[in-house]
């Protein structure tokens, strides 16, 4: 709550809303309390008196009635009616659009064809006709103002509802034996209530404007009642003669109107998750690179694609998350590279920076070289980089069913990923991405090749996937926890492939997961990353038999294996750190076994021989006989 409060003071316009819609309403509630004159009181000798006439600091109106206690208590009905009539229309809209969203089928359809046809005419023409029916008053003005409105509230709401009845927490609530009354006020209420919020906060001044309107009419206020709609029309006929009595009233307006909006926006952002954050500014085309020194010069030469160095950072608000701090990583061609690491160690942001795919803004590649061939990525113009992303440089993601097109055929999307690189017939294309599903061992890709994403399984959909990363023939294949979302059995299926198709066609792997079984599989080399950093790197092989650094031997003792008997399986303790405050010097020293003072104390180097390198000044055992 305080967090909404910040986030609109910050801005501007809404706290200047906010503090004058607060004077208004803190006015409104007085107003009973002020040495006031009647405001109904007519005095005919005192007609017409200017401002700050002698004991009529607003001056009188036709009648000679005060025109600042007219105001005062007129603002108070005005409000009053104004809150009422949006409180009414949203908590019958949304009683309205719950109702048909959560239901659904006929109920739905029903509800909302009358919601339509209420829809239908114009706004102010309907509040006039029920008016009309119902006779002049002010309580007829709010209820055809609240009616006229309730369409905007139930469509908005029947919307949200919709989305949210198919929701998995639903289903669980309905398993879990609630009923549906139940579920509509457990679950779906409190995650209608933001917007209900959020458009009565931007409906409210249009509200009082309408009711306003009305009585401008002279359908709503009766006199000798004042309320602002109502001290306009009174004034009407005197606009020229003696303007102050229309132009005090319209000031009020105003002021109301467009102090609750500015309010109303800001309420808006600030509830709005997706505004907070940002989500909204669209990233540019390629990660900003912001280097203070250029990149030292390449030194492996066999390898296909190198990082040198890399850092990334995120930078939101006032806080730097440096996902990527001094990442350096090689692949030849035919060769797989493990990177392994908890959820949150910077394993996909390492990924992403080689092409200049993370999102920017927030991200920033702030040093480091990113190297294909030799030649720096980072300092490639973006039409270079968007030949090469795809052709050169292929992509796997975790989630197959996010990364393809519902909406297309998946031998559609195939030919649309190499079409983007070279010019193709339809029936090469065709024929193309048949090839590519036989060589993902999809059977009978010609019939398959018709189908939609959802009328795949998840590992067929993976499948399709590496096909699209392999339609223009790629150098290097970066996957990022491809088989996550799938079971063991298909996950065994896919790195098989993985596997053949880097055999045959000389592939380099970069294979980003979790799971030492995976890599184990795979993998000729492995880097272990940790909050951001490789904290140890050398053959798979090597590092499975000693692992040097106490993560990687711990993240080892992890995995089951079959055969082993009744072995306990060791869960790491704790948390990574967070990558916006990284303690000094090791950053796993707190939930390692073995840490000393010294570990937390300036920086450790990646200090190795031959093959392997540790980050650790006490590497296991196993390790320091080895290279002793
Ligand atoms: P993983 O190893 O699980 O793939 P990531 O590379 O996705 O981890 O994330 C690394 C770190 O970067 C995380 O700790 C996360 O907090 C941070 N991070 C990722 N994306 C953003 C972002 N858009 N804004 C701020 N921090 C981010
Ligand atoms: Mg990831």
């Amino acid at each position: 709550m305080s967090a909404f409060f910040k986030l609109l003071a910050r801005n501007r316009l809404a706290l200047g809303g906010l503090i004058v819609m607060g004077l208004v309403v803190a006015l409104a509630l007085i107003t009973p309390l002020l040495p006031l004159a009647d405001p109904d009181a007519t005095d005919t000798a005192n007609r017409f008196l200017p401002p700050l006439s002698d004991g009529y600091l607003l001056g009188t109106d036709g009648l000679g009635r005060d025109l600042l206690s007219r105001l005062l208590w007129g603002t108070r009905l005005s409000l009053a009616v104004g809150f009422a009539a949006a409180l009414f229309a949203a908590v019958a809209g949304a009683a309205v659009g719950i109702i048909a969203g959560f239901y659904g089928g006929r109920t739905d359809n029903i509800i909302m064809r009358g919601v339509d046809m209420l829809m239908a005419f114009p706004y102010i023409l309907l509040a006039l006709a029920i008016v009309a029916a119902l006779g002049p008053g002010l309580v007829n003005a709010l209820i055809a103002v609240s009616v006229v409105n309730i369409p905007f509230f139930a469509r908005n709401i029947r919307g949200i509802t919709v989305g949210l009845a198919h929701k998995e927490f639903v289903d669980a609530a309905k398993l879990a034996g609630m009923s549906n009354p139940r579920i509509i006020l457990s679950e779906i209420l409190p995650n209608v209530v933001p917007v209900i919020v959020i458009a009565m906060s931007t409906t409210i001044g249009w509200m009082i404007l309408e009711t306003a309107g009305l009585s401008f009419l002279g359908l709503g206020s009766q006199p000798p009642q004042a309320d602002l709609g109502s001290m306009l029309g009174e004034a009407r006929s005197a606009l020229i003669t003696n303007p102050h009595t229309s132009v005090i009233p319209g000031i009020m307006i105003l002021i109301i109107v467009m102090s609750i909006n500015l309010l109303g926006d800001g309420v808006r952002d600030a509830l709005d998750p997706r505004l907070k954050s940002g989500a909204l500014s669209r990233p540019m085309a390629a990660t900003r690179v912001e280097r203070k020194e250029r990149p030292a010069p390449e030194t492996s030469t066999d390898a296909i694609l190198s990082l040198d160095d890399l850092h990334t950072q995120f930078h939101v608000k006032d806080r730097i998350y440096k996902a990527v701090s001094g990442v350096s990583l090689s692949v030849k061609p035919g060769e797989c590279l493990g990177v392994i690491g908890e959820s949150g160690s910077g394993k996909s942001v390492t990924a992403l920076s080689i092409m200049g795919l993370v999102a920017s803004p927030p991200g920033i590649i702030t040093a480091g070289a990113a190297r294909l061939e030799g030649r720096d990525m980072l300092s490639a113009r973006f039409g270079e980089l968007r030949r090469l992303r795809g052709r050169r440089v292929a992509y796997i993601f975790q989630d197959p069913l996010a990364t393809l097109h519902p909406l297309y055929k998946v031998g559609d999307q195939l030919i649309e990923a190499i079409s983007c690189h070279r010019a193709i017939s339809k029936s090469e294309g065709r024929k193309k991405a048949i090839e590519l599903l036989k060589s993902v061992r999809i059977p009978n890709p010609e019939e398959r090749i018709d189908i939609y994403p959802h009328e795949m399984s998840g590992g067929m959909r993976q499948r399709v996937g590496i096909a699209m990363a392999l339609a223009n023939d790629p150098d290097v294949i970066i996957a990022d926890e491809p088989t996550t979302a799938l079971d063991v059995t298909v996950q065994a299926q896919i790195l098989s492939l993985l596997s053949d198709l880097r055999r045959e066609r000389g592939l380099a792997i970069i294979f980003i997961t979790h799971d030492f079984g995976v890599v184990a599989q795979l993998c000729d080399r492995v880097a272990v990353m940790y909050a951001g950093r490789i904290v140890e790197e050398g053959p798979t092989m090597e590092i499975l038999r000693a692992p040097a650094h106490p993560y990687t031997s711990r993240l080892i003792a992890c995995v089951p294996e079959l055969g082993e008997g009744k072995r306990k399986l060791e869960a790491i303790p704790g948390l990574p750190p967070s990558v916006d405050n990284l303690p000094a010097g090791c950053a796993f020293a707190d939930r390692c076994l073995k840490a000393q003072d010294s570990c937390t104390k300036g920086e450790i180097g990646l200090e190795g021989s031959g093959s392997r390198a540790v980050r650790c000044l006490f590497p296991e055992p196993g390790f320091a006989e080895e290279t002793a």
